[in-house]
């Protein structure tokens, strides 16, 4: 048994993932503390329309609750995406894109409406990364161009 130091409950050592540098090579928050964890982090912002731009000028459009600099990361290490595609391309990091939020709104809906806006004004901007096209379903498609 294992206390945690989140929720203060004695738990088996199974309810506690790895981790290989702590003295007993467990993780001091249980499993269901980090999903708590993670879950609050996700959604820590009003939601938001953001631009990352890269150091030539190529950039993309998104929405997002997550704060911003654990969005950057989360698009980077979403490998399929233009802009990770693009920032893998050119060996750069997250320290090298800037992100900047657009603008706050007051639902998600709005963001992704404002999000569409904007991609739709850039969608014959050569450095835009992405287009992204909605569908009526509200579900978006999106294409790549390079
Ligand atoms: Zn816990």
């Amino acid at each position: 048994m294992k206390t945690c130091n989140t929720c203060k409950t004695d738990k088996n050592l199974d309810q506690f993932w790895k981790k290989p540098s702590s003295k007993d090579g467990l993780q001091a928050k249980c499993i269901t503390c980090f999903h708590d964890y993670y879950e609050q982090t996700k959604i820590a912002e009003a939601p938001y329309v953001y631009k990352i731009v890269c150091p030539d000028g190529a950039y993309y459009y998104g929405h997002a609750q997550q704060i911003p600099s654990m969005r950057l990361r989360t698009h980077l290490r979403q490998t399929g995406t233009s802009i990770a595609k693009h920032v893998r391309a050119h060996n750069w990091t997250a320290n090298d894109v800037t992100m900047t939020k657009l603008m706050i709104c007051t639902s998600k809906e709005e963001a992704a409406t404002v999000e569409a806006n904007y991609i739709y004004q850039g969608s014959s901007d050569p450095l835009m990364l992405n287009i992204r096209l909605r569908a009526k379903n509200k579900e978006t498609v999106e294409t790549e161009r390079f």
